[in-house]
């Protein structure tokens, strides 16, 4: 299958997932999920029309993303990866949406380089729904007064919640939790469901869904 026919078709499951859903989100978005794949086949896959993209390593991004970006209007990159305090500067030059805000110590860096620079990339919290220990994130029970703490103490525009269900686990209930915590912190965005159950995500009420090896095809990381 050619990445123009896996974006089809996953265009297509979007659009059936949403007039399938009770409550669907007036607003969904596509995040195509480009890590590990080279310049050229992201650049058909803008070529196809499509404008958001996601990346989980800064240092992965700045190696294809500003030529990229120079040669694409309107192009939206998200960071969907753990951000490291000294790689923030060059984060928010990069990236226009943040997904992984996931620590006091991280938001407050945030808000110091952005006031630097005059400007800051839309934020999203992410919370540690599964309570993994190895996984990044805010604990459910703390995220909202995070999300305030963000709001108020550091004036960041945090515009939603994001989340990554264990790999091993119905993702459901994980996707019913993130809505209600977005809900309960008064914020519209809901980025959830990957690959494998983006259309479970939307059917609970994601406003963005981050989707990789649907589109690009499984991924290569040696
Ligand atoms: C890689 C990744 C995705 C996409 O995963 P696929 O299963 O390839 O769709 C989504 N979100 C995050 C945070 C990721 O790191």
């Amino acid at each position: 299958m050619s990445v123009q026919q896996n974006l089809q078709t996953v265009r297509q499951n979007i659009e059936k997932a949403k007039s399938n859903a009770l409550k669907p989100s007036k607003e969904l978005e596509l995040v195509a999920v480009s890590k590990t794949y080279g310049a050229d086949v992201i650049q058909e896959v803008i070529d196809e029309g499509q404008r958001i993209f996601g990346e989980n390593r800064v240092q992965e991004a700045q190696g294809k993303w500003p030529e990229l970006k120079s040669k694409n209007a309107d192009i939206e990159l998200h960071l969907i990866g753990p951000l490291q305090s000294n790689k923030t500067a060059d984060a928010l030059a990069l990236f226009d949406v943040i997904e992984s805000v996931d620590r006091e110590k991280i938001a407050r860096t945030i808000a110091k380089e952005s006031a630097k620079i005059g400007k800051c990339p839309d934020l999203f919290v992410q919370v540690n729904t599964g309570l993994e220990p190895q996984k990044a994130g805010i604990s459910p029970d703390e995220a909202v007064e995070f999300v305030r703490f963000c709001q108020d103490e550091l004036s960041l525009p945090i515009i939603g919640l994001m989340c990554i269900p264990p790999a091993d686990e119905n993702p459901g209930p994980h996707f019913a939790l993130l809505q209600k915590l977005a809900q309960q912190a008064g914020l519209k965005g809901i980025s959830m469901g990957m690959s494998g159950d983006y259309e479970t995500a939307i059917a609970l009420g994601a406003t963005h869904v981050r989707v990789g090896s649907a589109i690009f095809g499984a991924r290569d990381y040696t």
